[in-house]
C-alpha cells in the first residue's frame, strides 16, 4: 500500500457511545495504528433536533477513556454546511440532481396508494423531469440514481455485494429547509478528509451503493469500504438495552478496565488463532481484516467479566490503587476530603486481593476492611467464632502481638505456631475467629497477610474489641 491510510470514526450524536459503536471505532483505530495511518473523529451532527453536545461531550469521553486517540478532530458537519451545499449546487449544474417540489403531505398520499397498489415506495421520480422551476415552498434537492444497471460493492469482509440501480431511490441530498443529509454529507466528507477506508457497521451496507453512486457523479475515486457485521444480545436479536449496560461509561462505572472492554470488543467479529487475551501492542500488530469474520458476534456479559477479572490480576497494584480510588469514594470507603491514602500501602493491600476480584467495585469492597476503623461482623460468622471456647486464644494472639517485635508475615506465623501448640489445636481453630475478628467474615486472604496489611495497634483494637463482644455476652 502506497497511499496513506486514512479512517474514520463517524458517530452520530445522538446518544451514548455504546458497545457497538465503540467497537467500529477501535477497529478503526487499530487499523490507523497498524499501517501507521491516521485516525479521524468526525461528528455527524446534521439531524440537529436529536443531537446534543452532551453526547459529544460522552462519546468523547467513552473514547478517551478507552484509550482510542484520535490525530484529526473532532470535526463537526455543521460547521461544513457551506462545503455541502457547494457539492450540491455542483450536482446541481451538472444535471445530477433536481429540485423537488413535492411536500411531504402529497409524498405521504402517494406512498400509500402505490402501497396500496402493491407497488414500489421509493420516491415515484414526478420532479426529475421538470424542465423549469415550480413556484410555491422552497423545494428540496435530490439525487439522480442511474436507473438501470448494478452497483457494486467490494466489501473487505463481505465481499462482493451487488445492488440493482432500479431499487435505489432519488434520494434527497439538500432538505427543504437547506439542511444536507447523511448520504451526500458521508461522501463529500470522506473526500474531503481523504479518508482511504470506510469501516463501519453493516446496518450502512444499504446506504453504501448510494454513496458509490454520489461518487461517480462527482467523478471520485471509491475508498475501500469494510463494514463490521452486527453485534448481537444472547438471543441473536440486534444488542440493545434490553440485553443490559450497552453504554461504554456503564463499564466504566461497573468497575471495569478499558484494556479489558478492549480486548474483549476486538473479539466481537475478530480472532487471531486461539489467542484471548492481547495486549495493544500485539492488537496493533495482528490487526487486518482478513481475521473479522462475516458472521454477527454474539455479545457475552460473562465473558466480559471473565476477561476483566484477568486483566485485574495481572494489572501491577500500583495501577489498581489509582484505578481504585474513585471507587473507595464512591463506595464511602475513603471520604474525598480524606487525608491522603497511603498509596504504597494500598498497593500491599491489593496485592492480597487482586486474585478474587472480578471488577474495581469488588475490589473496593473488599478493601473496605483493610481500610475502615472498624469491622462489622457478619452475623452467622460472629456466633460461631467469637465464643467463649475461642475466648483464650484471641488473648494469647492478643498479648502476643503486642509484644512481638518482629510483624513480619514469617514473625506472625511463628507467633502462630507457638499458640496453636500450647493449646495443642490446629492452624485452623486460631485462624478463624481471628479472621472474623478482624475482617468481620469467614474469608479473607491468608490470615498472616491480614494481620500484616491491617497493622498492629488496629489489629490490636480489633482483637479487644471480639474479646468484649465475647465476654460482654456471657
Ligand atoms: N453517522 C453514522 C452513524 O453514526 C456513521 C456513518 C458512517 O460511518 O458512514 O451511524
Amino acid at each position: 500500500m502506497t497511499e496513506k491510510v486514512r479512517v474514520r470514526f463517524a458517530p452520530s450524536p445522538t446518544g451514548f457511545l455504546h458497545i457497538g459503536g465503540a467497537r467500529t471505532a477501535l477497529f478503526n483505530w487499530l487499523y490507523a495504528r497498524h499501517f501507521n495511518g491516521a485516525f479521524i473523529l468526525r461528528i455527524e451532527d446534521t439531524d440537529r433536533s436529536r443531537s446534543t453536545d452532551e453526547y459529544i461531550e460522552e462519546i468523547t469521553k467513552g473514547m478517551k477513556w478507552l484509550g482510542l486517540d484520535w490525530d484529526e478532530g473532532p470535526f463537526r458537519q455543521t460547521g461544513r454546511f457551506d462545503l455541502y451545499k457547494s457539492y450540491v449546487d455542483k450536482l446541481l449544474k451538472e444535471d445530477r440532481a433536481y429540485y423537488c417540489y413535492c411536500s411531504p403531505a402529497e409524498l405521504e398520499a402517494r406512498r400509500k396508494e402505490a402501497a396500496a397498489r402493491g407497488g414500489a415506495l421509493a420516491y415515484d421520480g414526478r420532479c426529475r423531469d421538470l424542465s423549469s422551476p415550480v413556484g410555491g415552498p422552497p423545494p428540496a434537492v435530490r439525487f439522480k440514481m442511474p436507473r438501470k444497471g448494478r452497483t457494486i460493492v467490494n466489501d473487505l469482509i463481505k465481499g462482493e455485494v451487488v445492488f440493482e440501480n432500479e431499487r435505489l431511490d432519488d434520494l434527497i441530498i439538500l432538505r427543504s429547509d437547506g439542511t444536507p443529509t447523511y448520504n451526500l454529507t458521508v461522501v463529500v466528507d470522506d473526500v474531503d478528509m481523504k479518508i482511504t477506508h470506510v469501516i463501519r457497521g453493516d446496518d450502512h451496507l444499504n446506504n453504501t451503493p448510494k454513496q458509490i453512486q454520489i461518487y461517480n457523479a462527482f467523478g471520485y475515486e471509491l475508498p475501500e469500504f469494510a463494514h463490521l457485521p452486527m453485534i448481537l444480545g444472547p438471543d441473536k436479536a440486534r444488542l440493545s438495552k434490553r440485553h443490559g449496560a450497552t453504554s461504554v461509561m456503564a463499564y466504566y462505572e461497573m468497575g471495569y478496565l478499558p484494556d479489558a472492554l478492549i480486548n474483549y470488543l476486538v473479539r466481537l467479529g475478530w480472532s487471531y488463532g486461539d489467542q484471548e487475551i492481547f495486549s495493544r501492542k500485539e492488537l496493533i500488530k495482528y490487526f487486518t481484516f482478513e481475521n473479522v469474520g462475516k458472521a454477527a458476534a454474539v455479545f457475552n456479559p460473562e465473558k466480559l467479566l471473565w476477561l476483566n477479572s484477568q486483566y485485574i490480576i495481572n494489572s501491577s497494584s500500583e495501577n489498581l490503587a489509582e484505578l481504585v480510588l474513585p471507587f473507595l469514594e464512591k463506595e464511602s470507603i475513603i471520604s474525598a476530603g480524606q487525608p491522603q491514602i497511603d498509596m504504597a500501602w494500598l498497593s500491599k493491600a491489593i496485592d492480597t486481593l487482586k486474585e478474587r476480584a472480578k471488577t474495581l467495585i469488588e475490589l473496593a469492597a473488599s478493601l473496605r476492611y483493610y481500610i475502615a476503623e472498624a469491622v462489622e461482623y457478619d452475623e452467622k460468622a460472629r456466633t460461631k467464632f467469637l465464643n467463649e471456647k475461642n475466648l483464650p486464644y484471641l488473648v494469647d494472639l492478643k498479648d502476643g502481638l503486642a509484644s512481638i517485635p518482629d510483624f513480619s508475615v514469617s514473625g506472625l506465623e511463628k507467633l502462630f505456631t507457638s499458640i496453636i501448640e500450647r493449646h495443642g489445636i490446629k492452624l485452623g481453630s486460631l485462624a478463624q475467629p481471628v479472621r472474623v475478628a478482624l475482617t468481620g467474615g469467614t474469608q479473607s486472604p491468608g490470615i498472616f497477610e491480614v494481620i500484616n496489611i491491617i497493622g498492629r495497634e488496629k489489629t490490636l483494637r480489633r482483637l479487644e474489641k471480639a474479646i468484649k463482644t465475647i465476654t460482654s455476652r456471657t
